[in-house]
């Protein structure tokens, strides 16, 4: 059989126990009473405490020191009114978040999301999962995450700006560089980092480049910060092959979305020798079985900010699915990078059925748990977005270097150091799968790892 017959056969199946430890039951159902209605915040916590019993076992002090519960409950949660005026002269108003999770590691560190779709729970599942994932990094970074129900959609300019100005008029008081340092994430980009770095330099006085990441070229930001999280992405999917003796090169690859994270990680993969064959947007996708031309797709995205639909229009061999989804088509490597719970457990059957080998998250958990479930049973290497996605918040973490010691690295220097702590998370998750006796896991891998860093800080500041 060819090759994706001959590397599934060298994929054992990470036999793990996924029953919650009964001594963290109790922890978990504070977390729903307290936190009611919070579905997405609710599944973020239970994936983590079903898998951190190993180092549970292991260090016993971690439960005496309520350390779980701590972890579990946000250090900070600020809600905030954000009014401000349209084109047409009417008030708007829309609802301002930002929670500070957990400060062990670093200062807060996370990404502010513009969309309808936000509230506390998804802000506290975010928030939750960046914790993690930060301290996978093993850059002093502690987790938060904020942003607002504002839809940018069909904004203009101007509103944009009115937005992110009485945003930042909240949010100002509450960050800095050595307190709480948000970026962008799903609708805030360069140009609303802009908007509120300005405006926070005016309402502050202080040209603080350290108070927020993702910042333009010309003004305090870092090369690669853009390509970050897409390129981190390809880089872990490539490690995990690496691991079972292959590689993503000659690969088919489908990758879901066509935004920052889509359009990087496509173009990583292009340049380690893959081939993606299909892409989406909230419209449906697009297959080019010669491979996505990746110039045009970021024309219609990037320039024209247009559908994919468009694409289509200008590559003959290409065709556009209406309402379709991208895991339809056969690929050996699966890259969601468009939102949460966008991969379900049917769309994980047809992944399976069709020979895929991996699943690396470059959204932040866009497979539910049935899909996590029918993946692992497949034999899919799965790797979670707190490791496969933290390539973003890694390079925030380099852009704040940069900004502490006013320097500029180059594109070369700072993509080596993306590569380098890419393999170090991926490192540090299949050894702490193997130690908990389950290879291959990175699940349990990287909730071990991340967990066990921030616990220990914790431990040695007392009760803080
Ligand atoms: N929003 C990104 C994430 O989910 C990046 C956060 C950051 O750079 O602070 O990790």
């Amino acid at each position: 059989m060819n090759i994706v017959a001959r590397v599934s056969d060298e994929i054992e199946t990470p036999q793990v126990s996924m029953e919650i430890d009964p001594r963290l039951v109790p922890v978990l159902e504070t977390v729903r009473r307290r936190n009611p209605a919070e579905p997405e915040f609710h599944e973020a916590v239970e994936r983590v405490l079903r898998t951190i019993g190993p180092v549970i076992d292991k260090r016993p002090e971690y439960l005496e020191a309520k350390l779980v519960e701590r972890i579990c409950e946000p250090e900070r949660q600020v809600i905030f009114r954000v009014p401000w005026i349209d084109d047409e002269g009417r008030v708007q108003v829309n609802r301002g978040y930002r929670v500070e999770f957990n400060g062990a590691l670093g200062p807060f560190k996370g990404g502010l999301r513009f969309d309808p779709s936000v509230n506390s729970s998804i802000v506290k599942f975010l928030g939750f999962e960046q914790v993690f994932k930060n301290a996978l990094t093993g850059l002093p970074l502690g987790g938060g995450k904020g942003g607002s129900d504002f839809d940018p959609k069909g904004r203009s300019e101007n509103e944009i700006m009115r937005f992110c100005q009485s945003f930042m008029t909240e949010l100002w008081r509450h960050i800095g560089e050595y307190t709480d340092v948000p970026a962008g994430d799903i609708g805030v980009g360069e140009r609303e980092i802009g908007y509120l770095f300005g405006q926070y330099r005016r309402i502050t006085n202080r040209y603080e480049s350290g108070a927020l990441t993702g910042k333009g070229l010309g003004w305090g930001g870092a090369r690669v910060r853009r390509e970050a999280t897409g390129y981190g992405t390809a880089y872990f999917a490539q490690e995990m092959l690496r691991a079972k003796g292959s590689s993503i090169c000659d690969r088919t690859v489908t990758v879901s979305g066509s935004g920052n994270v889509a359009i990087y990680a496509i173009e990583k993969v292009q340049q380690l020798g893959g081939t993606v064959i299909g892409c989406s947007d909230s419209g449906g996708y697009v297959h080019d079985p010669d491979g996505i031309d990746l110039p045009l797709l970021k024309q219609v995205k990037e320039v024209d900010r247009a559908r994919l639909d468009r694409y289509v229009q200008e590559r003959p061999g290409a065709r556009h699915v209406a309402g379709g989804r991208v895991w339809e088509l056969a690929a050996e490597v699966a890259l969601p990078c468009a939102t949460q719970n966008e991969l379900d457990e049917e769309d994980a059957r047809k992944l399976v059925e069709n020979g895929a080998l991996v699943v690396a998250e470059g959204a932040n958990m866009p497979c539910t748990a049935g899909a996590i479930g029918t993946l692992r049973a497949g034999g899919v290497l799965f790797g979670p977005g707190k490791a496969a996605n933290a390539g973003g918040v890694a390079t925030s973490a380099l852009e704040m270097q940069q900004n502490a010691s006013r320097d500029s690295w180059t594109f070369d220097h700072t993509e080596a150091r993306l590569v380098e702590i890419m393999r170090d998370i991926h490192h540090s998750c299949y050894e702490m799968a193997e130690q908990a006796g389950v290879p291959g896991d990175y699940i349990v891998g990287a909730n071990n790892a991340g967990f066990v860093r921030v616990a220990d800080a914790m431990l040695a500041f007392g009760v803080v």
